[in-house]
């Protein structure tokens, strides 16, 4: 089995990420994709962000139904900043092959990354390149050895959802019609962010 990782704050998770997802999966030919929701992002640990539980029950609605997308809890219930490296040592017990797919602003920070070297061993990691996205801006040995996917660029995202609901915006269009009434139901993004 061929599986892809995805992690992420997914606060909240949207349809640029869901598209995404489904093309990557269909480009890569991956068996299923398993969403990670972080607990605590190394990269934003100054950043508050919804309760876990929240983040974690917006990727359930939205995936339900979808065989080859899958949420698991592992980071969440380690309550600790969330090291891919770690996780991809335990889901690499359970699956032979892994891709880790990252945004592509990620691989050029990929050296600053936990143990970026054991990454690359554990699994092959794949960048989600868009049209639009900038040149690549150098090349070290992690850009040099991931690999590059072109995807549909679906130019949505988390921080401009939570702003828009912040002030009364409407955001159906951008999220599964669920996940928009789950936000307005819980009241989430609604203080000064
Ligand atoms: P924020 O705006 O809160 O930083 P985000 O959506 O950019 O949110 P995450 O929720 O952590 O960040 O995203 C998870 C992964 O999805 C990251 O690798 C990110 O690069 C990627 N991603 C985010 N938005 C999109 C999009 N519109 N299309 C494709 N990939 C995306």
């Amino acid at each position: 089995m061929k599986i892809g990782i995805f992690g992420g704050t997914f606060d909240p998770i949207h349809h640029g990420h869901l598209i995404t997802a489904q093309s990557v999966r269909e480009i890569r030919k991956l068996d299923k994709i398993i969403f990670i929701p972080t607990y605590i992002s190394p990269h934003k640990t100054n950043i508050k962000t919804s309760s876990a539980e929240d983040r974690m029950n917006m990727i359930k609605i939205s995936i339900e139904g979808i065989d080859f997308f899958e949420v698991s809890d592992f980071e969440i219930n380690k309550h600790d900043i969330s090291y891919t490296v770690d996780t991809l040592r335990e889901f690499k017990k359970y699956y032979d092959e892994i891709e880790l797919i990252i945004g592509y602003d990620n691989i050029f920070k990929f050296y600053t990354w936990k143990e970026p070297d054991e990454i690359m061993n554990l699994a092959k990691v794949i960048v989600l390149k868009r049209k639009s996205s900038q040149p690549i801006e150098f090349i070290d040995k992690y850009v040099e050895r991931a690999t590059f996917v072109q995807t549909r660029g679906i130019e949505i995202s988390a921080t401009d959802i939570r702003h828009r609901v912040h002030k009364g915006l409407p955001i159906h269009y951008l999220v599964p019609k669920e996940i928009e009434k789950y936000i307005l139901d819980h009241k989430l993004y609604t203080e000064e962010i």
